[in-house]
């Protein structure tokens, strides 16, 4: 048993041809470039548009890979991490054979994805307090079994999943193990991709959509191998990051010093929210949260949930979904938005209790 990358490929993707873009073909910066059948006259917009962008976005992995002390070699970049979490479906996962396992209660996307790619998920349920059951994870695993995905901490349960637990499932199981951290920029975790130099069969994924900020601009990053990152980028469409998101987020994440600020701030509030939702003498329950939401158990979730719509107050309505009956996910917000959060609520239950 050793993790073998090539057998772990489709065969198709081992002897693909990828496509190779003019940019690609040709990297210097200075010349007159009529490779491309861009618009030499300008663009339709005051800004420089017309230029395809750097399809590997080499200036905006160097910056980042200095932040996460990553080398940029073994960075990608995709359109959002549901692009890198697609790929590796379309790169790992033969249609109707091959099979990925996920741990509900969990980001819902793994599922959806594997969905679209005709790929079995098979679901080795989180423990009640959402603790990863080691030793059912490993008896899930088959022969076609190619991808293990763990969200830690874990969307929409908050807590973030025994770091021991993870090294065990890294080192036996061959196959790959994705590490989602999403929320690790409000966690004291140390991040995954401190590893990558002991385990070839772990891709941790990061995004900028939660605590940087950024969500508009679709930027996810995943860290993994030279040989996994290579494989990404031979099957990612090749111009995968737009030039105004690549220009933009250069710009912005030098300014870590918001970033800091922002999550205190957030961790502040999480805090106090944590408190007041448990002095509503409804709520049955709020888990420990490591990221920037609370998941509250409450009488009627679903009623709870759109009566809160009614007083324009959205939350997330996780009822429907294993282990989170009766369970809604808050997002943390801004002080006057949670302070109103907590008065709609505390009103909404006790309307919803009277008339049980
Ligand atoms: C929000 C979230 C993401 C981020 O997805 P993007 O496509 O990068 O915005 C990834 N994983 C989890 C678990 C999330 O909750």
């Amino acid at each position: 048993m050793a993790f073998d990358l090539q057998k772990l490929l489709r065969p198709h993707i081992a002897s693909l041809k990828p496509y190779s873009s003019a940019r690609d073909e040709y990297t210097g910066k200075e010349g007159i470039f009529l490779d491309a059948n861009e618009n030499a006259l300008g663009s339709v917009s005051e800004q420089p548009f017309n230029r395809y962008p750097d399809p590997y976005q080499s200036k905006l992995k160097e910056k980042l890979g200095a932040i996460k002390q990553v080398p940029p070699s073994n960075i990608f970049l995709g359109n959002g991490s549901d692009e890198a979490i697609d790929l590796l479906f379309r790169a790992f996962c033969r249609p109707g054979i091959d099979n990925v396992i996920i741990m509900p209660p969990t980001y819902g996307m793994y599922e959806v994805s594997a969905g679209i790619n005709d790929v079995a998920t098979k679901k080795v349920s989180l423990s009640p307090t959402f603790d990863m059951e080691v030793q059912n994870v490993l008896d899930a695993v088959d022969g076609n079994t190619k991808i293990i995905f763990i969200c830690s901490p874990n969307n929409p349960s908050g807590n973030k999943i025994d770091r021991q637990a993870i090294y065990q499932i890294l080192s036996k199981f061959d196959g790959l193990v994705v590490v989602d951290e999403a929320y690790i920029d409000f966690s004291d975790e140390p991040s995954f991709s401190l590893e990558l130099s002991q385990y070839a069969n772990l891709l941790v994924m990061q995004t900028l959509s939660k605590a940087w900020g950024l969500a508009t601009l679709r930027l996810g990053m995943a860290f993994a191998s030279l040989e996994i990152i290579g494989i990404l980028n031979k099957i990612k469409p090749p111009y995968n990051i737009s030039g105004l998101t690549q220009d933009t987020v250069l710009e912005a994440i030098g300014n870590t010093k918001q970033l800091e600020h922002m999550v205190k701030e957030i961790l502040s509030q999480k805090e106090k929210l944590q408190l007041a939702l448990e002095a509503i003498p409804e709520v049955e329950k709020v888990y420990p949260s490591s990221a920037n939401f609370l998941l509250a158990k409450v009488p009627q979730a679903n009623q709870a949930y759109q009566q809160l719509i009614d007083k324009k107050i959205i939350v997330r309505d996780r009822s429907k979904v294993q282990r989170c009956e009766d369970c809604l996910r808050i997002t943390v917000g801004s002080e006057a938005e949670n302070t109103q959060l907590i008065n709609a609520l505390k009103e909404v239950l006790r309307n919803i209790t009277n008339k049980h």
